[in-house]
């Protein structure tokens, strides 16, 4: 039995098909990344997998409880932490997590017990006396993914956990769902794609309502093998952009003030010929490296297809 199961899910927002039939199933502990451009489809799909909303025809099994029909069981089995978790701003870290304790029906010495464990474990023990308008966007992150775990789900779904943040917040949260992920299976959410291909071992790719690809991040990888060449010039030099995309070798090429970075098809091309087309152009290369290619450009390979 698979731990997510979707078959064929839709949604339409009055008559706005957000979601056109999608199915997965995927299993197995680790990261999950779902990925997608703002306006793709995730909040949907993953407030559809909470129970919070209904599809519009298809169904979510998890590990073979119906979430429609089977809401007891399901709320034993996941943790959700929403885009924009909402606190009392007044209250406590400690006093957050009883008063979530008590929504699950859990004895006081048990809250007592799960949250010294949790706030220990992402790291906001010391702060929990405080109150949580004063915590910063990683803390009240932090304090959000121990809520979600207040009831040990084996799932934890995850929708956009650190886009909010700033990079020292980011670092601090991918690094707990690192960790996290040994014992529960994450299903994450996010449109930065860096995020996703530093934590996530297993890819899904949404877009406009439907999903291109569901794939382990190694295979994916492998299956996309390819190269990028980075060069960084002495002086912004739009002639050389206009002439790299002209030719057949070249994908895409990012163009930032002085750096480039020329998406290729064909290394062996490429490396004869754009050193020929930069000192055509006089420009003046003071810094040149190969690499492989990232998630992103495989994003943008996929989703162009
Ligand atoms: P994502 O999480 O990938 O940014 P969403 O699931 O939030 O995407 O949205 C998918 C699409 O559905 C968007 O076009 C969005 O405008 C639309 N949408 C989402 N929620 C609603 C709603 N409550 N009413 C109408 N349209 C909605």
């Amino acid at each position: 039995m698979k731990m997510i199961r979707c078959e064929k899910l839709t949604k339409s927002y009055q008559g706005f098909p957000a979601l056109k039939g999608i199915s997965f199933s995927i299993d197995g502990p680790g990261c999950y990344g779902f990925i997608g451009s703002n306006g793709s489809g995730k909040t949907t799909a993953i407030r559809i997998m909470a129970g919070l909303a209904k599809a519009t025809s298809g169904r979510i099994q998890i590990e073979g409880y119906d979430v429609e029909r089977d809401q007891k069981n399901i709320a034993k089995l996941i943790g959700y932490l929403p885009q924009n978790p909402a606190y009392y701003d007044y209250m406590t870290g400690e006093e957050w997590m009883m008063l979530s304790g008590k929504l699950f029906g859990l004895s006081k010495t048990e809250i007592k017990l799960r949250t010294e464990r949790l706030l220990k474990r992402c790291g906001i023990w010391e702060a929990r006396k405080r109150k949580i308008g004063g915590y910063s966007g990683g803390m009240k992150q932090r304090l959000g993914l121990a809520q979600a775990l207040i009831n040990e789900p084996k799932l934890l779904l995850l929708d956009e956990p650190v886009s909010a943040l700033d990079p020292m917040g980011r670092h601090q949260v991918l690094e707990l769902i690192e960790e996290l992920k040994r014992d529960h299976m994450i299903f994450m959410s996010s449109h930065i794609l860096d995020d996703v291909e530093k934590t996530a071992d297993h890819i899904l790719i949404l877009h406009k309502g439907q999903l291109l690809l569901s794939s382990a991040k190694q295979d994916l990888l492998k299956e996309y093998a390819g190269s990028a060449i980075k060069f960084q010039l002495l002086a912004p030099n739009q002639t050389i952009v206009e002439a790299v995309t002209s030719q057949t070798w070249a994908e895409r090429i990012e163009a930032s003030n002085t750096s480039y970075r020329v998406v290729v098809n064909d290394l062996e091309k490429a490396k004869a010929q754009l050193p020929l087309i930069i000192q055509e152009e006089a420009g003046v290369i003071t810094d040149y490296r190969i690499e492989a290619l990232s998630l992103q450009d495989i994003f943008f390979k996929v989703v162009n297809a």
